[in-house]
């Protein structure tokens, strides 16, 4: 019976969450011997250790060679007052703190280098941006020891084998699973408590690489697979997935239950709470899946599972994702030309972009989709070049992009058989004055997906969270 248990920054962010985490970490161990530990950078709102080490390379790299520099004095802070509190001088303490500053010495150096060259490289950024989960998985695994229970902080580049795209590595499993099985299945059958370290990867050449912002989550599932746990669970600062972000609402409820497919539409669609990966192993594996707060223990949170026999028929759930731009390519002379939709993702995915959501008018006028704001002016530019024909002869009018915009989905596998669902989604937003743009249903057919004004997100996501 094995379980991996996978902590986020807020979970380990300061010594006393460290303390609460321990505790739940061998109050488990006594029903789950088999037990493995995965843990992010430390991050106690809103200072985000990995936010730190990015902040100082991206300053780096435009020339600024004092914020880096800042950073690691912050950085000195942070997990030194973490040790302080937690180990005995006598004991782990130096040992600990030298392990420590190793790596703020090493990120000192990096930045120094990305500072010289003016370039930041992805393959650099994910040097850098995995530091943070190698020192607190060192912290923790010390405090335990410390505790009397063995443990060993484990860099998961000794586990998680993955291709070589730098900031969104894919794991290669035959590899992973053999690795991972290797190193940790001897130290499970001694009773030995792995700590691995969140986020990060290795390319079979042995360079460190990471698994996309939020991969910690993903990394446990993926050592879930590889074990063959029979679950996986994701400790938190939230009673599980909740009706909505309660950032956002305050009045969002936890749900019990949801399907892979349920939670998967709502990460990919903005809920924080998940890595939108992070159910892709467990699906393959059929590994149940639970979210819990590690400040409210006793709280049954979310269990994720492949079918809800209890699903209410309705939504479940909504989330949103803003900062985006609607991308619309229109123009008479579309209609039967073929390939045009192909044309235009191609061009999109050239430029690395990702396309979060789709729609076409049935007249094939025009179609359009959403991208991040940030990319913009470069997929516009892409699309223009890719369709220099096609404008100059006028079959395709324009090529124009909305600012600023969000998308908003209501999620619920229910949504399916019930009908009048979208209706009730579009008469709640016009009540309220909040304008559709674009509309599109995800093909699983569990998530209705509504483009509104970035300035309208909050009132949309307030009052589909009131249909719930
Ligand atoms: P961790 O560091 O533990 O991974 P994250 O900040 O990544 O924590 O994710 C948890 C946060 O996700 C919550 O504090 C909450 O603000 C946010 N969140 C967004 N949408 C949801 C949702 N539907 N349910 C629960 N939390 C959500
Ligand atoms: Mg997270």
């Amino acid at each position: 019976m094995t379980l991996v248990m996978k902590f986020g920054g807020t979970s380990v962010g300061n010594a006393q969450a460290m303390r609460e985490t321990a505790e739940l970490i061998l109050q488990t161990r006594a029903q789950w011997p088999k037990l493995v530990v995965v843990v992010s950078a430390m991050g106690s709102k809103p200072i985000k250790v990995t936010d730190l080490l990015l902040r100082g390379a991206h300053a780096a790299a435009a020339g600024d060679g004092d914020t880096f520099r800042r950073v690691a004095v912050e950085l000195r802070q942070i997990h030194y007052e973490a040790i302080d509190g937690l180990l005995d001088p006598e004991g782990e303490r130096q040992r600990t703190l030298s392990e420590n500053e190793q790596f703020i010495t090493r990120y000192e150096t990096l930045c120094q280098a990305v500072l010289v060259l003016g370039e930041l490289t992805p393959r650099a950024l994910d040097a850098i941006s995995g530091m943070g989960e190698q020192m607190s998985a060192r912290i923790l695994a010390a405090y335990l020891r410390q505790l009397g229970h063995p443990a060993e902080a484990i860099d998961a580049t000794e586990l998680i084998v993955t291709d070589n795209n730098f900031q969104e590595a894919m794991p290669l499993l035959p590899r992973t699973k053999s690795k991972t099985r290797v190193r940790l299945r001897p130290l499970l059958d001694q009773h030995i408590l792995p700590i691995v370290t969140g986020f990060i990867g290795v390319t079979e050449g042995g360079i460190t690489t990471t698994l996309g912002r939020g991969g910690s989550d993903y990394s446990a599932a993926i050592l879930g697979q590889a074990l063959e746990a029979e679950e996986v669970w994701i400790w938190t600062d939230v009673d599980g997935v909740m009706t909505t972000d309660p950032r956002l609402v305050p009045s969002a409820r936890s749900i019990p239950t949801l399907t892979y497919r349920e939670v998967s539409e709502l990460a990919y669609y903005g809920a924080k709470v998940l890595h939108p990966k992070t159910m892709r192993p467990c699906v393959e594996n059929n590994i149940p899946l639970r979210i819990k707060n590690t400040f409210n223990p006793t709280h049954p949170g979310t269990v994720i599972v492949a079918d809800d026999q209890n699903g209410n028929g309705g939504i479940k759930a909504v989330s949103a994702i803003k900062n985006l731009s609607l991308i619309t390519v229109e123009g008479k002379g579309m209609m039967g030309v073929p390939g045009i939709a192909a044309r235009a993702f191609g061009a999109v995915a050239q430029e690395n972009v990702s396309v979060l959501l789709i729609s076409q008018a049935s007249s094939e006028q025009s179609i359009c989709f959403a991208t991040p704001d940030a990319s913009t002016e470069q997929v516009i530019a892409a699309l223009e070049a890719a369709f220099a024909r096609e404008l100059q002869r006028q079959d395709i009018d324009r090529i124009w992009a909305q600012h600023d915009v969000a998308i908003v989905t209501a999620v619920g596998a229910g949504m399916r058989g019930t009908p009048g669902i979208a209706g009730r989604l579009f008469t709640a937003l016009g009540a309220h004055g909040v304008n559709i743009i674009a509309i599109a249903q995800g093909s699983s057919e569990c998530s209705v997906s509504m483009v509104v004004d970035g300035a309208d997100m909050a009132t949309a996501v307030t009052h589909i969270h009131a249909l719930i």
